[in-house]
């Protein structure tokens, strides 16, 4: 038997067993097909097939409105998409967006425009501290900008947006465009608040390669600009054959497709969302009842569910120590982002409680023998 392991890593991760093992006994000859999805042309009925369920069971799961959306599989992963928008919405007359940034990774994105336009800045004071958001009454927001773009989790600092956002700050008419890389089918989302959804499969979905992205119709071909290139192109796609452009991550999809599949049969966004909360609760109460040994830095209001980053005596030496014997228990990958240093468990979907359980027993012990 291969030995128990707990991965916790911020992505690629873990994925179900279950959705392994389907993916393993259907990887020479994928349904009677005689052929493995990695040999299919993306444009064989068997691949079109796959890539649509996956859509289908997409939509149902995320409870997301039979018209008016389109669902993409892009390549390029989230970071393609940082591009893709500024190019996609700033066409038009509006020549700017506007960025709340609350961590790494959505001042990555606001970069990204930077590139072609002069984004603006809702917080611009946040100082790169990133434990907390702004109250929203700090906020500058601008009537004029094309669009308002967000980042609902941010992985690396472990910051994630309450479940309802406050939309009612969105000035109206204006689209908001939404990185959800890393809680995205965690919890439900409230489509009629959205222009943009989009988030890297390779985290609570799928593997590594595919970028879903959620687009609302009006904002397809609409406002692009001319020198868009081709593969930012969100009518381009649109407009293609089963909307495949090029050749998409045709194993990616599938994988992620038959992990669509198993979230639904367990139970869907309810259980996947109260499984999240008693994950993180379990790992955050240890956290704070430990609080002269470990340490989170994050503003309770905003804490991720996600990625928790934590700190040991913030001591990097016994940080160091404390990774190494986790190793030796088979919790993996529990090192902080090189940027921020420390320790971060990430804890999607598919960890199982008994992970974070197994975590927290090794913390205690941990703590117990290094006084
Ligand atoms: N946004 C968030 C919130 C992320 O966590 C990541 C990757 N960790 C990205 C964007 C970038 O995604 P990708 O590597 O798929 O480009």
């Amino acid at each position: 038997a291969t030995k128990k392991i707990f991965n916790f890593s911020a992505g690629p991760c873990v994925l179900p067993q279950e959705v392994l093992k389907q993916a393993q006994a259907e990887m020479l000859d994928w349904r009677g097909s005689g052929v493995s999805v990695m040999e299919m042309s993306h444009r064989s009925k068997e691949f079109i097939e796959i890539a649509e369920t996956a859509e289908r069971d997409f939509r149902e799961l995320m409870d997301l409105p039979k018209t008016g959306y389109q669902v993409f599989f892009f390549q390029g992963g989230a970071s393609m998409q940082f591009s893709a928008i500024p190019y996609n919405l700033l066409g038009g007359e509006k020549k700017f967006g506007q960025y709340l940034t609350t961590g790494a990774w959505s001042e990555s994105a606001i970069k990204e425009a930077k590139k072609i336009s002069s984004p603006v800045e809702i917080w611009p004071t946040s100082g790169g501290k990133f434990n907390t958001v702004a109250p929203s009454a700090d906020w500058q927001i601008s009537k004029e900008a094309a669009y308002f773009h967000y980042c609902d989790n941010e992985t690396i600092h472990g910051v994630e947006f309450p479940q309802e956002f406050p939309f009612d700050l969105v000035p109206e008419g204006q689209p908001l465009i939404c990185d959800m890389s890393s809680n995205f089918c965690s919890r439900p989302v409230s489509w009629d608040k959205y222009g943009v959804v989009y988030a890297g499969a390779q985290k609570n979905v799928g593997p590594a390669g595919v970028c879903i992205s959620v687009i609302r119709d009006d904002l397809i071909g609409t406002h692009m600009r001319k020198d868009t290139p081709l593969l930012f192109d969100w009518k381009q796609f649109r407009d293609a054959p089963t909307k495949m452009h090029n050749t998409p991550a045709c194993y990616p999809i599938y994988v992620a497709g038959l992990n669509l599949a198993y979230m639904k049969r367990i139970g869907g966004l309810p259980h996947l969302e109260a499984e999240a909360k008693r994950k993180s609760s379990l790992l955050y109460d240890f956290i704070d009842a430990s609080s002269e040994y470990y340490s989170n830095p994050v503003d309770v209001k905003y804490r991720s569910r996600m990625n928790i980053p934590f700190r040991v005596k913030k001591d990097d030496k016994l940080e160091a120590k404390f990774l190494k014997e986790a190793q030796e228990h088979g919790l993996i990958e529990l090192k902080g982002h090189r940027s921020v240093g420390g320790c971060r468990a990430s804890i999607y979907n598919a960890m199982p409680y008994e992970g974070v359980e197994a975590l927290v027993n090794f913390m205690k012990k941990f703590r117990d023998e290094n006084q």
